[in-house]
């Protein structure tokens, strides 16, 4: 894909040193300087859109990047209310970061529009699905508000392996094949009994109060088990345990690793395929972008001789969302989140009839909106070579 400053630098290659640094110096700095974040994306014309999937998928101006901006802005100065109906538009964002990877400024656009979802939830002026998982959040750790399938081992080891709500919930096979393979890595894993949610979902829709209890009560547990490590399947968890616990000044003692980067750290021996097979792969966001690890999922796809593996177009930080990250588009606009998953999968259709992602939630979509495809976490798909 080209860059994000590709078709400036085309239309002043012919110009001087000195008439380039001018020229991008008023495009991006000087004209609005000034001007707080949230007024320059509502200002802009919408540069990250074509990276959007909101954006493509549902076409409209409301749900565009520079759209959200706009609402955002008309609330905060008061020309329109905070309501139901205008805080709507900004719970149509997939916290996917694609437009920071586009915008001059590195806006996340999830992050200039969270201060709005924070105030909306202390009002009390949000849609009943949210406030739903917000209730099932609090009173039972979980998103899903249901009780946790333990995996069928659970003997007290060296590492910390921490499922998430996603796999407790629809792929508890997924927890037994991760520990196996954890296992053959030479990693002695265990699980918690009552694993609560990281609380990336309520960070996600606004709730800080509910994800900042659910951090420290996490933190606590954890930093009492004398672990060094801590290893999930799951990117958002990752993520959370890893940076976003930080952010909040939450000291977590242990290291946090994705599954796929204890597999980078620890996995030395060569792996054979049976047979030739061809296969192409979805990176998560959570993983690509916000854990800023492009070519992991690729390179370790690659490790496996006799495996070919055919890029998509948007691969790596320009990866597509599965059209359920950030929590609130798959319960409040089921339609447009399968939409967004069939245009990610029409896309990598057209590569491969097997892909392999990295994610119980990408995992989860890509395969809801399409039967005549095999979708396959990293974790399932390895486990038959090792
Ligand atoms: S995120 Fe950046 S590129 Fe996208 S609309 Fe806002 S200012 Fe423009
Ligand atoms: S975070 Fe993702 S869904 Fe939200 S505005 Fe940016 S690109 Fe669109």
């Amino acid at each position: 894909m080209p860059g994000k400053w590709d078709w400036l630098m085309e239309s002043l290659k012919d110009k001087g040193l000195r008439t380039k640094y001018s020229l991008i110096f008023k495009f991006i700095g000087k004209k609005i300087s000034g001007a707080d974040d949230i007024t320059k994306c509502a200002l802009c014309p919408n540069m990250c859109r074509h990276a959007c999937p909101v954006s493509i998928v549902d076409g409209k101006e409301t749900t565009s990047p520079a759209g959200k901006a706009r609402i955002a802005l008309f609330i905060n100065k008061k020309v329109i209310d905070l309501n139901l109906d205008n805080i709507y538009p900004l719970y149509m964002c997939l916290s996917c970061d694609a437009c920071t990877q586009w915008c001059p400024f590195e806006f996340s656009v999830a992050d200039l529009i969270r201060p709005l979802k924070e105030e909306a939830v202390k009002k009390g002026l949000i849609p009943n699905e949210i406030r739903d998982v917000f209730d099932k959040l609090e009173s039972s750790g979980n998103i899903y508000g249901r009780r946790i399938k333990e995996p069928s081992e659970n003997k007290r080891g060296n590492v910390l392996f921490l499922r998430g709500c996603e796999i407790i919930e629809n792929f508890p096979e997924l927890a037994d094949k991760s520990i196996a393979l954890l296992k053959k890595l030479g990693y002695e894993p265990f699980t918690l009994e009552n694993e609560k949610c990281c609380g990336m979902p309520a960070y996600n829709l606004g709730n800080i109060d509910l994800f900042k209890k659910l951090a420290k009560e996490n933190a606590k547990i954890i930093n009492s088990l004398n672990v060094s490590l801590v290893i999930t399947s799951c990117p958002s968890c990752a993520y959370a345990y890893r940076v976003l616990y930080k952010k909040f000044g939450i000291n977590l003692k242990p290291k946090v690793l994705h599954i796929t980067e204890a597999l980078r750290e620890n996995l030395k021996e060569k792996l054979v395929a049976h047979e030739s097979l061809e296969v192409t792969y979805h990176d998560p966001c959570k993983l690509a972008i916000s854990l800023n690890e492009p070519d992991l999922l690729r390179s370790i796809l690659e490790k496996i001789e006799g495996v070919s593996v055919k890029a998509p177009r948007r691969h790596g930080k320009n990866t597509f969302c599965c059209g359920y990250g950030g929590s609130a588009i798959s319960r409040l606009n089921p339609k447009l989140a399968n939409e967004i998953a069939k245009e990610r999968i029409s896309e990598l259709k057209e590569e491969a009839n097997v892909i392999i992602t990295a994610c119980p939630t990408c995992k989860k979509a890509l395969s809801k909106v399409n039967s005549d495809i095999t979708v396959l976490d990293i974790i399932e798909f390895l486990n038959q070579f090792i």
